[in-house]
């Protein structure tokens, strides 16, 4: 079974794109989801087993927010799209609540700032963003 993710990243790949900023963006749009799934838990139900995603809290449309790991919330298929009563995409007001809960009101706060304040990247500070991510995830190799 494949997630919309994966489908989405496979037909990127037969694409090649030969764009070298589109290229990197879609690099740290990997591994920061990959680097958010290694929490290894969903955040609401705490289930270990089965496909775990990387959610944007804050829509990935905010390049500020995109890459920012406090914006990714690693999540199960459940929490994340499939439930009716409970999940970031069917009732995203409750999700809202129930993250600002767990995670507290300066956590809200810093993402919807960051989400404004930087709305173009230069391709160094993308490159940048994109070593850090690499590093942090060669450490918990
Ligand atoms: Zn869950």
């Amino acid at each position: 079974m494949f997630t919309k993710q994966q489908q989405t990243k496979s037909t990127k790949v037969k694409k090649k794109s030969k764009n070298p900023r589109k290229t990197l963006e879609n690099k740290l749009d990997t591994l920061s989801a990959k680097l958010c799934r290694t929490q290894g838990y969903c955040t609401i139900c705490g289930k270990k087993d089965g496909v775990l995603n990387a959610h944007h809290f804050k829509s990935r449309v905010y390049k500020g927010v995109r890459w920012y790991q406090p914006n990714l919330i690693c999540l199960c298929v459940h929490h994340h799209t499939f439930d009716f009563k409970f999940s970031a995409h069917k009732t995203p007001e409750a999700f809202k609540a129930r993250m600002i809960k767990l995670k507290g009101q300066e956590w809200f706060d810093d993402i919807e700032k960051k989400a404004v304040e930087h709305t173009s990247w230069k391709s160094g500070q993308l490159e940048e963003m994109l070593q850090d991510i690499k590093l942090k995830l060669k450490e918990l190799e």
